[in-house]
């Protein structure tokens, strides 16, 4: 982990985004929630180093205990290092829960090079829910919601804190990253994204990359638009999802980190045109394939 060193940036009083730069695969932001008794975390960290280096950076903020730990999904970048707070109540997703438990990260950490993950354990959540779920941190209300569909996975949860207008939205939004659906849905993050954006946030803090604005949300929308007609064209013209995604005009996506995703998120439109669930197996090889070779990863 060495030459990207995380910060801590104040995104409201008592509301700390962690970010680890440069939001590429495993890179993501944690935020902490600081009460008076009492914090709240959302996510932690890929690596053991990286979950042991954002509780130093926690505890050069706050000294109270850190008692809640939402996990926003059971991806791994955001769940890993859970188990290294073991002091917390790990709140999710009922659909979460069940992915952490089935253990399988090991055969999604085969497509990536380079991390040292140390020990990871993701720690099964033992508070879920379905719906909404609100935490009281002091005074300072946070709702934690499930979108009600399928968007980045079949489980995610952002936290709106309505009394700062600071929007958590875990992987529903990547910062200067390409959003990921392979196990998600393109429409269905559409549509969520059209309800956050009616929040009116002041501030996104995205999984991935650094604090935006709503236009974030806007410019997501825009990249799912212009996916979703890609899929039903090439789809329409009888095309493989890798070879889609080779002849793809990416126009102003272009300057967007992990392009192999593209390929990915070709499987998930098809998948919505067809109705057929996504075969992973092929997704992964042909997100390797468009990469040229095993995922770099530098968490
Ligand atoms: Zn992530």
């Amino acid at each position: 982990m060495a030459e990207l060193t995380p910060s801590m940036v104040a995104v409201a009083d008592g509301v700390h985004a962690y970010l680890q730069q440069d939001g590429g695969w495993y890179l993501n932001n944690a935020v902490l929630i600081t009460g008076p008794d009492a914090a709240i975390t959302v996510d932690t960290a890929a690596t053991e180093a990286r979950t042991r280096a954002y509780r130093a950076a926690i505890s050069r903020v706050t000294d109270v205990p850190v008692r809640t730990l939402v996990a926003t999904h059971h991806h791994g970048d955001h769940t890993h290092g859970n188990h290294l707070f073991p002091e917390a109540t790990v709140v999710s997703h009922t659909y979460c829960r069940e992915r952490v438990l089935r253990d399988d990260y090991h055969a999604v950490l085969a497509l990536f090079t380079g991390p040292s993950w140390g020990d990871i354990r993701p720690a099964a959540p033992g508070l879920t829910f379905r719906d909404t779920l609100t935490l009281w941190s002091g005074d300072r209300r946070v709702e934690l919601r499930h979108p009600g569909r399928a968007a980045h996975t079949r489980g995610d949860v952002y936290a709106w804190l309505p009394d700062d207008r600071v929007l958590i939205s875990g992987d529903l939004v990547f910062n200067g990253g390409t959003p990921l659906l392979a196990e998600g849905s393109p429409g269905g993050l559409a549509r969520t994204l059209e309800e956050l954006g009616e929040l009116d946030p002041e501030v996104v803090v995205p999984g991935h990359g650094g604090p935006s604005g709503p236009e974030l949300l806007l410019e997501t929308l825009e990249y799912l638009t212009w996916l979703r007609q890609l899929a039903r064209a090439a789809h329409a013209d009888g095309l493989a999802p890798l070879d889609a995604a080779r002849q793809a005009d990416l126009g102003r996506w272009a300057a967007l980190r992990e392009p192999e995703r593209l390929v990915a998120n070709i499987h998930s439109g098809y998948a919505e045109i067809t109705g057929t669930p996504v075969d992973m197996t092929r997704l992964a090889a042909d997100m390797i394939e468009l990469n040229g070779g095993l995922i770099h990863c530098h968490a």
